[in-house]
């Protein structure tokens, strides 16, 4: 990183450049906000946050309805940079931002019907009593984000806190702070009036400031590892988090599965985005009568995609050479234990680009199923049974989601229950990400809290619990003027309500 001095500003700040990584050519040269920075946008959100909470839910609903709508406009313009910053085909940002707005939508339409006040029954001992609950914003939220789905990923966030009513200040990746810079611009175009949603830059250490700052919560999206330090970060002032951590998703496929629907989905699950898929699919566990046909079958479709930078590939390069490593590592400690590339091999590692690899019979103590790939290559083992699929599915520190490939309803509800996962697909490949109201998140190492649906609306707010007496009590029970005679009437009362045999 280099230092600069900009006129105005109070030091001499840091940069760094934000590349191409098809190409290396720089792209843009951001700031690295320190402490100073972070604490002044969040004190300029705190503002913002009662500003925007005052506008109420309609005005917020029609802000972010707005946005949407300026999203899918220039959605070429957004692609565009999404596919030059990542590396992505322009196409699969298109998706990419397409889904993002989907989110967007539901989440502005259903703010107030998930978060606005609510009456609960108040039971009988508290019979005189009027009883709501409702939820008010956190106030300013910090999101920090990952690099692969620049637009998709934080706008679970993003959308979610705004439509809440919080502030938000958003640190993207330092590889994707271009497309978040757009995102905070686009924003700013249908809310000009204060600073909402502010952007600030920087690698780990301005992450580290944001979630060290006055900020009322933080969603946080990236490894389990960061996820630590984050936490640690939290703890300083108890601030609440959310953690979006990575995944090693398995994918079971049954012995009555259409094998030619799974293996089309196995293979686009695997090397769509070449890979760097938090939910993308890394082990395929198949039942023994059909393995060797499935495994012939995803082998065809996946030796047809092809790495590259022309409208011919499948999907582009690896966003950062340090996660070629990661992958490299992972081919060649698979085939040191005995594994057996069925496509491709170490042969497929072309810098900036990986092909597509199938690494057969890997033992399960081996990297390429135990850790994160995040690359476009899978493992596939075969299994007596769905029990012992979802058993070794299940024995992973990560559980983000899963895909279940069985054409029998009722086994293959059965399984989704039975695998540990935040998410199951059943015949299809990552269909929870595109519904909206269902909530998205893991469970260990895969991190915890929820974004997206009403769940992913609540945890960006607080629960608001009140009481309105409407009545005088029949029973005098919170007045030092009890006496001995309200106590056994409340007695005989719960007597009568709970003192029942149950069997
Ligand atoms: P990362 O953990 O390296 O970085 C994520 C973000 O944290 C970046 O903005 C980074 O600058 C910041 N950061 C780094 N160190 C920090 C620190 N000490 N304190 C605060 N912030 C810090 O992850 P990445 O490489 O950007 O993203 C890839 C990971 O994200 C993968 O594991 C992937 O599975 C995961 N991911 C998860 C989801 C999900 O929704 N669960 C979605 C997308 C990606």
């Amino acid at each position: 990183m280099d230092t600069v001095w900009t006129p105005g500003q109070t030091r001499r700040m840091e940069i760094f450049d934000t590349v191409n990584p098809a190409t290396s050519e720089v792209i843009a040269t951001f700031g690295v906000h320190g402490q100073a920075e972070i604490d002044a946008a969040v004190e300029r959100a705190r503002d913002a946050a009662a500003w925007w909470s005052g506008l109420g839910w309609k005005d917020r609903r029609t802000r972010l309805l707005a946005w949407k709508s300026h999203l899918i406009r220039y959605i070429g313009r957004l692609a565009e940079l999404v596919h030059t910053e990542t590396g992505k085909p322009l196409a699969d940002a298109q998706l990419e931002i397409f889904l993002a707005i989907v989110h967007l939508d539901w989440a502005a339409r259903n703010a107030r019907r998930v978060l606005g006040p609510r009456r609960v029954r108040s039971g009988l001992p508290a019979i005189n009593l009027a009883a709501s609950v409702e939820y008010a914003p956190f106030g300013v939220v910090g999101v920090i984000g990952p690099w692969n789905y620049p637009v998709f990923t934080p706008m679970g966030s993003l959308a979610y806190a705004l439509a809440a009513g919080n502030a938000v200040v958003f640190k993207p990746s330092e590889h994707a702070p271009a497309v978040g810079g757009w995102l905070v611009s686009s924003f700013a175009e249908v809310v000009p009036e204060h600073p909402v949603l502010q952007l600030v830059t920087g690698a780990g250490q301005t992450g580290v400031a944001l979630a060290r700052s006055a900020v009322d919560k933080i969603s946080f999206t990236g490894s389990a590892m960061t996820a630590r330090k984050v936490m640690a970060a939290c703890a300083g002032n108890l601030t609440p988090l959310i953690a979006e951590c990575g995944g090693k998703d398995a994918f079971l496929v049954g012995a009555d599965a259409d094998l030619d629907a799974a293996a089309d989905a196995a293979a686009w699950g695997a090397v769509s985005n070449a890979g760097q898929t938090c939910i993308g699919v890394e082990r395929v566990y198949v039942v023994d009568d059909v393995y060797h046909t499935f495994l012939e079958k995803l082998a065809e479709r996946m030796s047809r995609a092809r790495a590259g930078d022309d409208r011919e590939s499948a999907y582009g390069p690896m966003t950062r050479p340090a996660q070629i490593d990661v992958v490299e590592d992972h081919i060649a400690d698979a085939l040191a234990r005995g594994g057996r590339a069925v496509l491709g091999g170490m042969q497929s590692i072309r810098r900036p680009y990986v092909d597509p690899v199938i690494l057969a019979d890997v033992p399960e103590t081996s990297l390429a199923i135990q850790e994160e790939t995040f690359g476009p290559t899978l493992t596939v083992t075969r299994v007596a049974d769905l029990d012992e699929g979802i058993r070794l599915a299940n024995a992973s520190r990560y559980a983000l989601g899963s895909t279940v490939f069985v054409r029998d309803k009722k086994r293959a509800m059965a399984a989704a229950r039975a695998l540990q996962s935040g998410m199951t697909a059943i015949n299809s490949v990552i269909g929870f990400a595109t519904v909206p109201a269902l909530p998205f998140g893991g469970i260990g190492d895969s991190g915890f809290g929820r974004i997206h649906g009403a769940d992913g609306l609540r945890e960006f707010a607080r629960a608001k619990a009140i009481t309105r007496v409407r009545m005088r009590s029949p029973l005098n029970l919170t007045t030092l003027s009890r006496t001995d005679k309200d106590l056994t009437r409340l007695l005989s009362a719960a007597t009568l309500l709970h003192g029942k045999r149950y069997r």
